[in-house]
């Protein structure tokens, strides 16, 4: 059942006023994929009153008061992907579309959408309720830091949006416990993944570069950074950012959901559909990856230096058991539009699902170095096993004719695995490969690569020809599709001549699947791309920064007049 947006559907329910009011800048598609309506069914089944207003107007009040003002508070998210990010090319020119919005077209979401989503509420709707952020964009602008789409220091979006809360991170249980709090009339500040405003910070709280500070030399975001990477556990001690007279106050991330409660979380009933209040404006293409499409894991502990995955789910991975996700297919296969596909098993990295490092479960991630980088942790011991049990076991879900694994996978992990990385490779050719297996090398030249926190093009050739001998064995026509990054902090022309060369020679193609780094807020590559230095290294880095000397690092491997050939597959 669909969470209300109108009136009408709050009567059907029989509830007279909602406790928590959602304010989205996706549509409300009603799927585990979406944030708002993954946090909105978390509170229903914890007894709170939920509704959700989707991309409203945001020209006056008739859609942000269409459910009157909520008991405990207002929920704020700006969608599953930061708004300037879904709004702008990495070359900072308007998208035209945007999967999440129904008919494509890109003119739902504002800018800064949780800015002008909280200035709404405070113009058209306001009430005691405090308004609460949270989802990507909340998330990666919680404290000070470097906007591309300006060019300039932000402060934290909790007090240019001037709102009272922001919740981080995956935030069911810090969400549900606000709810609770709120409702008991006891303050929240003490919740672990909450940042809220003070006059002062606790005492125990570690001060991080003040506003002041990173104006004062841009530098300081090198020292910022870095402490935030190294207290942002749980366990942590809280953070805390002055701003003038005010201080923003991070308190330590929640812990990630253990087993049980991932499987309860994603064992909710979700309509898998767009809310009919929404379709007469058009299809949502998002819908048709993710309407059956299962999430096995959380969390990624890669660590790409430009991926913003680590920060908002954590370092820490965690998996759902194989009942619950057996049990998840089953539903699917009964949904009336299901035709037998279950288009991507997977997670942020998809062969991450079923086993972690012992020695991270027991103290959290380690501060002074990296599970992958520059090669994989000895302690963390890969093994592909759980994984391939699974898909055994969902190929044999009546009613399932194919599962691909679409997510995208790190190879360097698979080949460190010596027991079974190999049997998972024969099983996804075999099984779980659409014609194509997604890989992101994003380049081949070392020193970019350092920037970028990737594994050697020595581990790329040894995958291929692993992949090669799977297909060969499997008599499937197979193929690899590469993922390769343009201007990354490091990159010159130079370089992506360079790994032309490399792919021509080495791989025999020229890849055609070739992005402009964007820089989103708070990752290791946007610092870099903001102070011209390596945040772990302290070294110098290159940075391009000039948008046609951007476009003409991608054209080397995607010239624009040949960019929609079929080409970039072997
Ligand atoms: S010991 Fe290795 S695998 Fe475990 S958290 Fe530390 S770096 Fe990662």
């Amino acid at each position: 059942m669909f969470l209300p947006t109108t009136p009408e559907e709050m009567r059907a329910r029989g509830w007279p006023c909602l406790d928590v009011i959602l304010v989205t800048g996706d549509s409300y598609v009603d799927s585990p994929f979406i944030g708002a309506a993954l946090i909105g069914k978390v509170l229903l089944r914890e007894g709170f009153r939920v509704g959700i207003i989707a991309q409203p107007d945001t020209d006056g009040p008739r859609d942000i008061t269409r459910l009157g003002r909520p008991d405990l508070f207002w929920g704020v998210t700006g969608g599953s992907v930061d708004s300037m990010v879904a709004n702008y090319t990495p070359l900072n020119k308007r998208r035209r579309s945007d999967d999440f919005t129904p008919g494509g077209r890109n003119d739902r979401r504002p800018d800064r959408a949780v800015l002008v989503y909280t200035n709404l509420i405070r113009r058209f709707a306001p009430s005691p309720a405090p308004v609460v952020l949270g989802g990507i964009e909340a998330s990666l602008r919680r404290l000070a830091h470097y906007d591309f789409w300006s060019n300039r220091l932000r402060r934290s979006v909790l007090l240019d949006a001037k709102a009272d809360y922001l919740v981080y991170g995956m935030a069911e249980e810090t969400v549900v416990s606000l709810a609770r709090w709120l409702a008991a009339g006891e303050d929240p500040r003490g919740l672990n993944g909450l940042c809220y405003a003070a006059s002062q910070p606790p005492p125990e709280a570690l001060h991080l570069p003040s506003w002041e500070d990173l104006q004062a030399d841009p530098l300081a975001q090198l020292a910022m950074f870095r402490l935030t990477q190294a207290h942002s556990n749980p366990g942590s001690r809280p953070l805390a950012q002055r701003h003038a007279a005010r201080w923003v106050v991070q308190n330590p991330p929640a812990p990630p959901l253990a087993t049980a409660a991932l499987d309860a979380v994603y064992g909710l009933d979700f309509e898998r559909a767009l809310h009919p209040f929404y379709r007469p404006l058009g299809e949502v293409r998002a819908l048709d990856t993710i309407r059956f499409a299962i999430t096995t894991h959380r969390g990624c502990y890669g660590e790409c230096s430009f991926c913003a995955i680590a920060l908002h789910q954590g370092r820490t991975v965690t998996s759902r058991s194989p009942e619950s996700i057996l049990e998840e297919a089953r539903c699917l296969t009964a949904h009336p539009l299901f035709k037998g596909t279950i288009a991507d098993v997977g997670g942020p990295t998809a062969n991450m699902y079923g086993f972690e490092c012992a020695r991270k479960l027991r103290q959290g991630p380690c501060r002074d170095r990296r599970c992958l980088y520059p090669e994989v942790c000895h302690h963390l011991r890969p093994d592909h096993t759980p994984q391939i049990r699974l898909l055994e076991k969902l190929r044999r879900v009546p009613g399932v004719r194919r599962a691909f694994v679409a997510s995208g996978l790190r190879y360097d992990l698979l080949l460190a695995d010596r027991k079974a990385g190999r049997h998972y490779l024969d099983q996804l050719v075999r099984h779980h490969v659409s014609g194509q297996l997604k890989v992101a090398p994003e380049h081949t030249q070392a020193s970019v690569l350092a920037c970028m926190g990737k594994p050697g093009p020595g581990q790329l050739e040894l995958f291929r020809e692993h992949f090669q001998a799977a297909t060969r064995a499997a008599g499937k026509p197979q193929f690899l599709t590469y993922y390769l990054m343009a201007a990354h902090p490091g990159c010159t022309l130079e370089d992506m001549q360079r790994l032309r060369r490399f792919a021509q020679s080495r791989l025999r193609l020229i890849p055609e699947q070739v992005q402009i780094f964007t820089p989103t807020p708070a990752t290791a590559a946007t610092v870099m791309y903001a102070t011209g230095q390596d945040p772990e290294t302290g070294r110098p880095v290159f940075v391009e920064k000039n948008p046609q000397r951007k476009a003409a690092q991608k054209a080397v491997l995607a010239p624009p007049a040949t960019r929609r050939a079929p080409r970039g597959r072997r």
